[in-house]
């Protein structure tokens, strides 16, 4: 690398560790971490390719804080804390003001969920951020998509649609007001990871995932892993009262088949219900029922959704959310 690069490390990524398991960080060959031995490591990649993933009018600030909680989520929805974090950097050109306001907001999310940058790679292109986020559970914790059982009952955290609401006002599809834009531009570019609550529901969840693909993909993948099928009830869904105040009939397709919401989805067997209740009233977050694990009929298992006691049809291309495309 470039004297140049190593001058860019230095002034926008290097910072004290505020853990003390950070051994070596930034600067060395490699960092070096202590790891409880009574824990796992669990850890992910995600790579974010401008103006497929991020729209065009994203600011450097929200680029960034939008890859650090996305690339969270997956650490919430396998029950781990987060702890540390490595970055790969590729950027057209050196431009200060991009960078600066870069760093800040990535270091804003670092402090908010008490994960430390730790090392990385720098490097020219087109603008892409890798992210690779590294966790711990304690040993045979993590949640997993291929753990739920028939009878189990499905919940999700916080509320769904709000991520596919804010990329239609962003794509101007729909108008909103000021305050309505707000909120959903920072459920869009930094939404509340449910982080805590993941950790708290450890020895009472089944099987989790985290909703980024959209309601219906990320249930389905949850089915074809445990081999069984899940029932929705639509009727129970929690909207923002934001979103379902849209002047837009589209609340309930945002919901199904949406991304981005970053939220829990999980099981939880009968037994563990009463268990479960008492961790969830004492959590600041907001905790639905939605729906049920029921035996799959052959085939790999699926995904129906009722409202009113009536089914309603998904289409097949309604499943998943699609990347950003322009
Ligand atoms: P090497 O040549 O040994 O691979 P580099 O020159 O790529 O090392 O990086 C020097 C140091 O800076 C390493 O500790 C690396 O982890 C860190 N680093 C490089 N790019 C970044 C970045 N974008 N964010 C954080 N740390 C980085
Ligand atoms: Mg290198």
């Amino acid at each position: 690398m470039s004297l140049h690069e190593f001058d860019v490390i230095k002034q926008y990524f290097t910072r004290a560790s505020k853990q003390s398991s950070v051994i070596k960080s930034v600067g060395d060959d490699c960092a070096i971490v202590s790891v409880d031995t009574d824990k796992q490591l669990v850890m992910s990649m995600d790579t974010m390719v401008a103006e497929r993933h991020f729209p065009i009018s994203a600011t450097p600030r929200q680029i960034a804080t939008r890859a650090l909680t996305t690339s969270l989520s997956d650490l919430v929805a396998m029950g781990a804390k987060p702890l540390w974090f490595t970055l790969g950097l590729t950027m057209p050109s050196v431009d200060r003001a991009w960078l600066a306001e870069f760093s800040e907001g990535l270091f804003s999310i670092a402090d908010k969920y008490g994960v430390d940058l730790i090392g990385g790679d720098t490097t020219q292109g087109p603008l892409t951020i890798s992210i690779q986020v590294h966790g711990e559970v304690d040993a045979d914790k993590a949640f997993t998509r291929d753990a739920a059982c028939v009878g189990d009952s499905l919940f999700v955290t916080g509320t769904l649609g709000d991520g596919a609401a804010a990329l239609a006002v962003l794509l101007d599809e729909v108008a909103v007001s000021q305050n309505t834009r707000s909120f959903l531009n920072d459920r869009f570019y930094q939404p509340e990871l449910p982080f805590l609550a993941a950790q708290q529901l450890v020895n009472v969840v089944n099987a989790a995932i985290d909703i980024s693909d959209g309601l219906i993909a990320d249930a389905t993948h949850i089915a074809e892993a445990s081999g069984v099928s899940i029932e929705l009830n639509a009727d129970f869904f929690p909207i923002a009262p934001e979103v379902k105040a849209m002047n837009s009939p589209s609340w309930l397709g945002w919901a199904l088949s949406g991304g981005d919401d970053y939220q829990l989805l999980f099981t939880v067997a009968k037994d563990s219900l009463p268990d479960f209740y008492d961790i969830a009233r004492s959590l600041d977050v907001q905790i639905t029922c939605i729906g049920k694990v029921v035996p799959k009929d052959g085939g790999l298992g699926h995904v129906s959704c009722y409202a009113n006691d009536q089914r309603i049809e998904i289409p097949s291309n309604k499943k998943g959310y699609q990347h950003f495309v322009t």
